[in-house]
């Protein structure tokens, strides 16, 4: 038969593994969920980087578009030089081939420039789509490892209940609606060992009395709520 003190210790380590299965099968879905939101922002860099080219190639077209539009009017130009009736239609005619081909230089080079950053833009589009892949993939990982852990976790979980649930049979009676009322608002935290004539979870010293009570294997109540127990390590001193 064990102690008192011994059942209630077992309990707590049955407790507290049971809260860390539980914690990690809670922080299952959480990493899974930091992944996600990853893959999304992704996501909208990417389209801020397609968005971006397809602008910056409407640019290019529309100046390509104007350049051979003042092209055709230079030659344009030209022909009506060709048949210029005076000396003063002649000058005119010229000034504006000079304009406009003064006009199509610029162009040019703005045209250069646009086609430089199309270049640049696709590139930057394509790490962009990388980037996307490879938190798809990380994305993945995480689920398939979730997913493999899960089942192993939730049969510890439910073996360890069930022994918690045993051991909790061994408890007597009288004190159960009590233990019942921490367990619930404290759960794992519901037992505290003593240690050093210390309760471990709220450090308030025990009185002597208390200490030979506890030893004798009296069931009893710190003032912080939790029921105390002597570790092995406790029960020789
Ligand atoms: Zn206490």
């Amino acid at each position: 038969m064990a102690s008192p003190s011994q059942t209630l210790a077992s309990l707590h380590q049955l407790q507290l593994r049971l809260k860390e299965v539980q914690d990690e099968i809670a922080r299952g879905p959480r990493h899974v969920q930091v992944r996600r939101t990853q893959v999304q922002k992704r996501e909208a860099e990417l389209g801020e980087s397609r968005d971006r080219l397809k602008q910056q190639k409407v640019l290019a077209d529309q100046k390509n578009l104007q350049l051979k539009t003042n092209e055709a009017k230079i030659a344009d130009l030209r022909t009506k030089l060709n048949v210029a009736a005076s000396n003063r239609e002649y000058e005119i005619i010229t000034g504006q081939i000079a304009a406009d081909t003064m006009a199509n230089s610029v162009l040019e080079d703005e045209i250069l420039e646009a086609l430089t950053k199309v270049d640049q833009f696709q590139i930057e589009m394509k790490q962009a789509e990388e980037k996307v892949k490879q938190a798809e993939d990380e994305l993945k990982q995480i689920i398939a490892q979730v997913e493999a852990k899960e089942p192993g976790l939730k049969e510890q979980e439910t073996s360890l209940k069930a022994s918690v649930a045993k051991v909790e049979m061994d408890l007597p009676s009288d004190i159960m609606p009590q233990y019942r009322r921490t367990a619930q608002a404290l759960g794992a935290d519901a037992l505290a060992a003593v240690e050093n004539k210390v309760c471990t979870s709220c450090y308030v010293q025990l009185t002597s009395q208390r200490m030979v009570e506890l030893r004798s294997g009296k069931l009893i109540f710190c003032t912080c709520g939790r029921l105390m127990y002597l570790p092995k390590s406790e029960t020789e001193n």
